[in-house]
């Protein structure tokens, strides 16, 4: 009798869409094959933890697969693969395919900048015996979170005389971290009184960087000195070189499995270098493409796209003249031909904070790649808006590759919103639309990604450029 199915039950499984979690969908072999790809995810994000950092990772990983340094102005034959680094920040890759350049390209944008604490140009300073530096912070970032929490410190200094020192300090087992302090509950009465917003100010956001002496009695300010010391010895810096420094703090614990299932990954910088890297390792395994595929990743997302590094900048579309120009093909050609999956994360429902989702249409962790049409607040205001046809066009191919996917909105209607690089892409008349992986704790110092959702978005990229 249980095997009989009533004619509703027929009708309900031909009408209703299908929304069960990827953990039944999938067979046993590609849930292990998701815990496995998650193992090399959380490498790259303990490898790359900053925009620098995970530029070099994904040029480090092209160069092994075969990439080589684009040369604009050459004719490439299908097959060959490329990449081109915009100053450090922005990795732009290539597989050409076996159809002409005017037929476009498949594009995938992922940004690999993240929320962070950035030092000031003239950070150090010493008070109350102890030495701190004062930050500036980068992306939006709830600045309570980032108190009372291991920090490493990365990035670059460039000397005076021009040489190029770089910094990573705080990854290794038996390196120093850094921390922003908090108040004890104790002496805490005024301050839990701020609201959430202000329980962390801005000029409150220094970091603790010393506490002992140089030792000499004549002199004032000698933690301080004597952090320099250390820096000038171990970097061959002196304190006017931070003018020409970009120092990023960010949270010094590594990628870890959550749950007794280990079925979630948390991690700083998730977003959106959970893209990033499904993106870039499809770009590797995707072989001899009938249309030229083209990955970038880019910096800048989390303050607006601008800058040079950013995607507001004109670094995405001189390449694609670049790429087009021996052939004799206008960019604006192969740019108003491409199609492209703008690849950020979305918010996932959270079961604690339910009152901010609208259950029918948020996106839920390990129920697969979230596909979302639009994004902006306020009535759609700052977005691109798919039409109803790319989004067709992307269903069908997913369905068809039996990618398990769902919609998202970020939120209630009038909740908030955001925005993200798809208006860019979409200025350039390419058909855009967004996908990702929904994120739990987003822009926290730890947020959470299932690793079915991951994988998920690997084959869903691998999916689109092999078609
Ligand atoms: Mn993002
Ligand atoms: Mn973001």
């Amino acid at each position: 009798m249980e095997n009989i199915k009533t004619p509703a039950k027929l009708l309900k499984e031909k009408l209703t869409a299908d929304s069960k979690n990827a953990g039944l969908r999938l067979s046993d072999t590609e849930i292990d094959k998701a815990f496995d790809f998650c193992e090399g995810y959380k490498a790259f994000l303990d490898a790359g933890k900053t925009e620098r950092e995970a530029a070099q990772y994904a040029v480090a990983l092209a160069e092994k697969n075969g990439f080589i340094p684009f040369e604009p102005g050459k004719k490439y034959q299908a097959g060959d693969k490329v990449y081109s680094v915009n100053r450090g920040k922005a990795v732009i890759l290539a597989v050409i395919g076996s159809e002409p350049i005017e037929k476009g390209v498949k594009l995938s944008v992922a940004h690999i900048d993240s929320p962070r604490l950035d030092l000031k140009p003239n950070p150090l300073y010493e008070d109350a015996e102890l030495a701190l530096c004062k930050t500036h912070y980068y992306g939006g970032i709830k600045k309570y979170q980032w108190a009372a929490l291991p920090l490493s410190l990365h990035g670059v200094i460039v000397k005076a005389n021009g040489e190029t020192v770089s910094v990573r300090i705080g990854e290794e087992e038996n390196d120093p971290v850094f921390c922003v302090t908090d108040l004890l509950p104790h002496l805490a009465g005024d301050q839990m009184k701020r609201t959430l917003q202000e329980g962390i100010r801005g000029e409150e956001l220094n970091i603790m960087v010393g506490s002992m002496p140089f030792k000499d009695d004549a002199e004032s300010e000698l933690v301080k000195l004597n952090i320099l010391r250390i820096l000038h010895e171990k970097y061959g810096i002196v304190e006017s070189d931070f003018l020409s420094a970009e120092l990023e703090a960010v949270p010094a614990q590594k990628a870890r499995d959550i749950g007794f299932d280990r079925g979630m990954i948390g991690a700083y910088g998730q977003d959106d270098r959970v893209c990033a890297y499904t993106a870039l390792k499809a770009t590797m395994d995707c072989i001899s493409p009938r249309t030229t595929v083209v990955t970038v990743l880019t910096d800048k997302e989390e303050i607006g796209s601008d800058g040079n590094t950013g995607l507001n900048s004109a670094y995405f579309k001189y390449f694609i003249a670049d790429l087009a120009a021996p052939y004799g093909v206008p960019a604006r050609t192969v740019l108003s031909n491409t199609r492209c999956l703008s690849a950020d994360v979305n918010a996932a429902f959270d079961p604690t904070f339910p009152e901010v989702h609208e259950k029918k249409n948020a996106s839920f962790v390990n129920k697969g790649i979230v596909v979302t049409k639009y994004t902006g607040a306020r009535g759609k205001s700052g977005t691109s808006d798919a039409s109803a046809e790319f989004m067709g066009y992307v269903r069908r191919m997913l369905d068809r590759e039996h990618i398990v996917w769902q919609t998202g909105e970020l939120g209630k209607v009038d909740q908030g919103g955001g925005g993200t690089v798809a208006v860019y892409l979409a200025a350039l008349n390419i058909d855009v639309i967004d996908v990702g992986v929904p994120v739990l704790s987003m822009h926290a110092p730890f947020e959470l990604t299932g690793k079915l959702d991951v994988y998920m978005a690997y084959r869903a990229f691998l999916a689109f450029y092999s078609e």
